[in-house]
């Protein structure tokens, strides 16, 4: 596991990324345009800031990094074409690579349980998502209701169903894991 200093931080995500965070004028466009940015502890273009500063430690325990719904409105609307999404990515990443638990757990576990079932079958299935979800974070039966419902409206298939080549995403996974 590599842990990242602060000091290479900047290097590291505009790297991995291919944003030009340097380029970000902090012209506030994102922010406005974020639909969860009011739910967030650190508006999308301070992070960019702080980034720049090397503020690692603050920036992989924010709950912005995992409310960021990768909608990518920002990227769409920024002068510079930041694509603040592709940055996201990789410090939640960096955050699951580093153990660092942020302040939404939930999604956090929710993030590892969906990359977990894309690994086995290649394809998401919600009912096994769901199931891995309550059983991480607790509170098997809490929404059983709701999850009833959605059976009955044909929202879950009870059965897993996986892609044809299963082997290459498997390898995708490995690839990805042989350079971390
Ligand atoms: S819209 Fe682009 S330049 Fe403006 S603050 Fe956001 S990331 Fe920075
Ligand atoms: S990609 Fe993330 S930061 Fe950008 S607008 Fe969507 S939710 Fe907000």
């Amino acid at each position: 596991m590599i842990i990242i200093n602060g000091n290479n931080l900047l290097n590291l995500v505009q790297k991995e990324s291919g944003q030009d965070i340097q380029a970000c004028y902090y012209c506030h466009k994102c922010v406005v345009g974020c639909p969860v940015s009011k739910y967030m502890d650190i508006p999308p273009n301070a992070i960019l800031r702080m980034i720049q500063y090397g503020e690692k430690e603050k920036i992989l325990k924010s709950a912005t990094i995992w409310l960021c719904t990768a909608c990518e409105t920002c990227g769409t609307r920024c002068p510079n074409n930041i694509d603040i999404a592709k940055v996201m990515d990789v410090l939640k990443q960096m955050a699951v690579k580093e153990g660092v638990k942020g302040k939404e757990k939930t999604i956090q576990i929710m993030h590892k349980a969906f990359l977990a079932g894309i690994e086995k079958r290649g394809r998401m299935h919600e009912l096994s998502l769901i199931r891995d979800l309550k059983l991480r974070s607790g509170g098997l039966f809490k929404d059983i209701k709701l999850g009833i419902k959605m059976f009955q409206l044909g929202k879950f298939s009870i059965f897993p169903e996986k892609v044809r080549n299963v082997k290459e995403i498997k390898k995708i996974f490995k690839k990805i894991r042989s350079i971390e």
